[in-house]
């Protein structure tokens, strides 16, 4: 076992991650993590869901809050509904190798729980990076929607197989995002 962890901007949940809090169930049962969710509370933070079920009477709870104050509920390496759901959109013979190598890059830093982050760190061997041009425009986004748009954007090159984030890609994002809401008028 590693007595340092690596900090990294990005990555969340490290400070906490070599404490776990267990879950009584009011059947006298453990409670075990069924999945996480990442999402953006109403004042645009980045909150992660916890979700715990009983194995024996099959009841669930949750706990909503930041990685650091939710990740000790996590008993287990669990992927996030993001994380497996662009792990789920690459091409099968390379979903294994990816799988692998990330589990192997969280389990390097002590971590419980493989975010989209995680996934595209161990992916590019660090975070996902920024053209200049692009980072400056991403600083005129409103501060409530940045984080998402950040997020959005590094998803979008991990797909596309990108090291990088480029203005050219945030035309296509904003593209995409228009003809949804054309669509829907
Ligand atoms: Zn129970």
């Amino acid at each position: 076992m590693s007595t340092e962890s690596k900090t990294s901007p990005i990555l969340s949940g490290r400070d906490s991650a070599c404490r776990t809090v267990f879950l009584v169930c009011g059947c006298g049962n453990w409670m075990h993590t069924a999945g996480v969710d990442e999402r953006w509370g109403e004042r645009g933070d980045y909150e992660w869901v916890v979700r715990a079920e009983c194995r024996r009477c099959r009841r669930h709870v949750g706990a909503v809050g930041s990685p650091e104050e939710t990740a000790p509920l996590v008993d287990r390496l669990t992927w996030t509904d993001e994380a497996r759901h662009a792990l789920d959109r690459l091409p099968p013979y390379v979903q294994v190798l990816v799988k692998d190598e990330t589990e192997a890059f969280a389990r390097s830093r002590n971590e419980r729980v493989l975010t989209f982050s995680v996934l595209a760190q161990a992916r590019n061997g660090g975070a996902v990076a920024w053209d200049p041009d692009a980072e400056a425009r991403l600083e005129r986004v409103p501060a409530a929607v940045r984080a998402m748009a950040r997020q959005e954007l590094e998803r979008t090159a991990l797909e596309k197989g990108e090291p990088r984030v480029t203005v050219g890609m945030m035309q296509e994002v904003k593209g995409r995002y228009f003809g949804m809401f054309a669509s829907r008028s």
